[in-house]
């Protein structure tokens, strides 16, 4: 089977791993350059957090210990409170779980780098598409130089992002419930740099919870720190000079200030604009047998309960073990592929909406229930 694959974020490379290992076919088209030739961070967060529905698609490709082997655990989070004090909720104090941080850039790399080793697999980067025809197969691509070349597939597979053109063309052929949300809160990201690491409770996931916003902390294999401040859009836009900006976390983050560091803090604010956040679902994922979107393409999430990339993981997992049940009959594979993975992937997109008021608000509540209980021992 020829497969086409459309993206190679994290989904989409992940992908082309899956279906090369099972002898397809597989040709990856991605708009951007080959993120192992520039030192751009390509679009959103630096880091994620990885947790056992992704290791699980990890481990089915032979790649869990690659990965591993350069992430941060995380064992539990660490609530920072406006005077500065710190406890500890630990995640998994039975079993000692953990998620891991893992870099967004050397993630897609193990990816690129394990799909590019398969001779059946060809990696084609700065090919944008521009339409698919979910009849026929066919898509369009279009290089830098405006040329335009049409390939034809047996399967296509849209992981194309949260604004994915592949959903774009499936809706236009088939019935598609669709709904798209922003939230008006956005996200900047800051860091605190390598030379304060020593400051930071090591092997957690900070979080500065303050009610209607908050701030989070997640380790990077170089011992800096990506922060990320989560608030409504409108608090961004009242913060217009440095000075608003440091009032601003002297009163609500002020032991960040010395991690983060002054001026590091301020020409960051002001050098960057608030990124939006959209959730959005959809249903169906497939057209006929041979379209299927897969990842942000089919459920973009808001990133509060860290699993749109684990979401988009075990997708790959389920749509190899579909095709692989229905031996490669792509019409019932992909239909079951949608049936089964849609109140699921609805679920986590309302639990990560959710896991916003948990975690910037509800989670001091539970620090407090927590320090009560311990008080009464
Ligand atoms: P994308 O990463 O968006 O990749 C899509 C790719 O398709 C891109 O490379 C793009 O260039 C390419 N493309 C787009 N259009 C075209 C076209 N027309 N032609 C060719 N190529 C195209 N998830 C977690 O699991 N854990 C976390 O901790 C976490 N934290 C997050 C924090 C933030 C702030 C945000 C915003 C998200 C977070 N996520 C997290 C979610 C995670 O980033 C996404 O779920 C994940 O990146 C989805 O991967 P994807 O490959 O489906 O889409």
């Amino acid at each position: 089977m020829k497969v086409i694959i459309i993206g190679g974020g994290l989904v989409g490379s992940l992908s082309a791993v899956f279906f090369g290992q099972r002898g397809h076919e597989v040709e990856l088209y991605e708009y951007r350059q080959d993120p192992r030739n520039t030192n751009l961070s390509a679009g959103r967060s630096i880091n994620l957090a990885l947790s056992a529905r992704g290791r699980t698609a990890l481990r089915a490709v032979g790649l869990e210990k690659d990965v591993l082997d350069s992430a941060v655990p995380m064992c539990g989070r660490m609530i920072h409170d406006p005077k500065g004090n710190t406890s500890p909720i630990i995640y998994d104090p039975v079993y000692n779980n953990c998620i891991y941080s893992v870099g967004r850039k050397h993630l897609n790399e193990i990816l690129l780098d394990a799909s590019d080793k398969l001779p059946n697999v060809s990696l084609n980067f700065e090919k944008k598409l521009v339409g698919v025809n979910p009849a026929t197969g066919v898509v369009t691509l279009k290089t830098k130089d405006g040329t335009v070349d049409d390939v034809t597939g047996d399967l296509i597979v849209g992981a194309d992002g949260a604004y994915s053109t592949v959903r774009r063309d499936l809706m236009k052929a088939d019935p598609i419930n669709f709904s798209q949300t922003y939230i008006d809160h956005g996200y900047l990201e800051l860091s605190i740099p390598e030379h304060n690491n020593h400051k930071m409770v090591q092997n957690h996931l900070h979080i500065w919870p303050r009610g209607q916003f908050m701030m989070i902390a997640l380790p990077n294999q170089d011992s800096s720190w990506t922060v990320t401040l989560f608030m409504p859009l409108s608090c961004f836009q009242s913060l217009k000079a440095s000075s608003d900006v440091l009032g601003f976390f002297a009163t609500h983050f002020q032991d960040a200030i010395p991690l983060i560091g002054r001026d590091n803090l301020v020409n960051t604010y002001m050098s960057n604009r608030p990124s939006h956040l959209v959730s959005i679902k959809c249903s169906k994922y497939h057209s006929g047998s041979k379209l299927i979107i897969i990842g942000d393409a089919a459920h973009a999430m808001v990133p509060f309960y860290g699993q749109g990339m684990n979401a988009g993981f075990e997708d790959c997992t389920i749509l190899d073990d579909l095709l692989h049940n229905y031996k490669y009959s792509t019409a019932e594979a992909l239909e079951a592929f949608s049936r089964r993975r849609n109140p699921d992937a609805e679920a986590i997109c309302d639990l990560a909406m959710y896991n916003y008021t948990e975690m910037r608000d509800l989670v001091n509540k539970k620090t407090f229930l927590f320090r009560k209980a311990t008080d009464d021992f």
